[in-house]
């Protein structure tokens, strides 16, 4: 089949057809997160977007290195050029080492991705283990004259860069308005201009995260990071540049200028950006107090939750929406979600029990086919191809009724197709199997049906389930309260 993958790239603003810069080669790089709290859904849906993109690039054939980075460094208090260390302040407040902070959030952040099964990016750069190369950065970008260092601290010297170059090309913004609106970053009297960032910042003597420079002891700027790591593992130039549509305004323009100034080259081809996450229609924010994090998701616990619901319901919900969509947290929308993930995943495993027949009576099939891909071909619309899935569980249904018939061969395909979309693509689990609660659900059925028999003097029946669960390895005890049930 032959596929013709069309992006859409932040960069121009318009859908554009992918070609990589090398043929059969994708390099990737998305910004990972900062590492000094639990992980929010709204980053879980950024990496989950990312991890539906890297799995349809292999799907297609490419040879993909996707680079997502750890930013355990430099990332201050408000995104600012000034004031506390993210980790530092935390660890302050906790009495512990900020690799301790890093280390815990790290695990817990890897925890929540394994549980909505995102395949684990090719390298994982963290900052920390790339303090030399940006420095080393930042010293290029000096000799091309696009810094300047004042009192151990080096500053990007955007008034000059714009002079040559397109500052706000990603997001086309007007450098007045800008200007006008830019908050006090801090280091303000350092600074040549008023939208200069830092590249490198002194530490103060009560700085705990602290590095040998050039310029003194201090710390890397945040946005360096990404421009230093990518350009170590995918080169000058690259293919796909990724993140939360919120990084664009700042972080990812001051990458796109730090490349610049320093390899006299936009880093990435394609700008790609996932929308934000929004709860009962507002945006989701931990202040505003109707943010919860994703174990509170799982187990239903928090206020604004009815219920649990079991992570691959949730990335289920996540790629009903498209990647550039807000997506809206309701009770109602993840019902109807998990409703439809246990409807896909039921007609999913009947497919071992369908019967071939010598001729097939599905029509279409191979145009619904040819929809479903076509719709991952254009910028990677998930909800199209879960929408044409849900007529395949229809034709699964009906096969299984015996309404439709179906070939040998031709439900080895149907099967080949449902692994490529579903289990491949989507990366979806079928999570009831092990489903402990299910199984006590369905063991408290069998009991109950099992005591009714007891209570109507059906001792044949009563006695005949106690044996045929015991074939199995289920034992009943009863006692006073009711009937247990354990494995032997
Ligand atoms: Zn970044």
């Amino acid at each position: 089949m032959e596929h013709k993958l069309i992006i859409y790239n932040t960069l121009t603003r318009k859908k554009e057809k992918f070609v990589p810069l090398h043929p059969d080669i994708v390099g990737m790089y998305v910004c990972g997160p900062t590492v000094y709290s639990d992980v929010h859904l709204g980053n879980c849906r950024t990496f989950v977007s990312f991890d539906l993109i890297f799995r349809y690039l292999l799907y297609l054939g490419y040879k993909v290195r996707y680079v997502r980075n750890i930013t355990d460094a430099g990332h201050l208090e408000g995104d600012q050029d000034e004031g506390d260390d993210k980790f530092a302040k935390k660890a302050k407040l906790l009495q512990l080492e900020p690799m301790e902070i890093v280390q815990k959030y790290t695990i817990g952040f890897h925890d929540v991705l394994r549980m909505f099964n995102t395949l684990p990016p090719s390298i994982e750069p963290t900052a920390t283990g790339h303090i030399s190369e940006q420095i080393e950065m930042v010293q290029d970008i000096i000799k091309n004259g696009f810094a300047y260092e004042v009192n151990g601290s080096v500053y990007f010297d955007v008034d000059k860069y714009i002079k040559e170059n397109n500052y706000t090309i990603l997001t086309n913004r007007n450098l007045e308005d800008m200007l006008n609106n830019t908050r006090e970053l801090g280091g303000q009297d350092e600074k040549r201009g008023r939208l200069d960032f830092a590249l490198w910042i002194k530490a103060k003597p009560e700085h705990i995260m602290r590095w040998p420079s050039p310029w003194g002891i201090g710390f890397p700027g945040w946005h360096i990071e990404c421009s230093a790591m990518s350009r170590k593992y995918l080169g000058d130039q690259f293919d796909i540049h990724g993140g939360g549509m919120d990084l664009a305004a700042t972080h990812h323009t001051n990458e796109i200028a730090q490349s610049q100034a320093c390899n006299h080259t936009t880093p990435a081809q394609y700008w790609m950006h996932t929308n934000m996450l929004t709860v009962n229609g507002a945006r989701m924010s931990k202040s505003s107090g109707n943010g919860f994090l994703p174990g509170e998701l799982f187990t239903g616990n928090h206020p604004l939750l009815e219920k649990g619901y079991s992570p691959m319901a949730v990335r289920f919900f996540m790629l009903q929406a498209h990647y550039r969509s807000t997506l809206d947290f309701s009770n109602e929308a993840l019902d109807a979600a998990d409703k439809g993930y246990k409807r896909l995943m039921t007609a999913v495993n009947l497919l071992d029990k369908i019967p071939a027949s010598k001729s097939t009576s599905i029509v279409d099939f191979n145009q619904l086919k040819l929809r479903a891909f076509a719709a991952m071909d254009d910028d990677f619309n998930s909800p199209v191809l879960i929408a044409e899935l849900f007529e395949v569980v229809r034709i699964i249904n009906s096969l299984f009724d015996g309404k439709l018939t179906i070939t040998a061969s031709d439900l080895q395909e149907l099967k080949d197709f449902i692994q490529q979309t579903v289990f491949d693509i989507l990366g979806l689990k079928d999570d009831q199997i092990n489903d402990a609660d299910n199984i006590d659900d369905l063991m408290q059925i069998i009991i109950n049906i099992r005591n009714e028999a007891k209570t109507n003097k059906d001792f044949v029946t009563s006695d005949r389930i106690r044996q045929h669960l015991s074939s199995i390895g289920i034992q009943l005890k009863d006692n006073k309260e009711g009937t247990l049930w354990n494995k032997i």
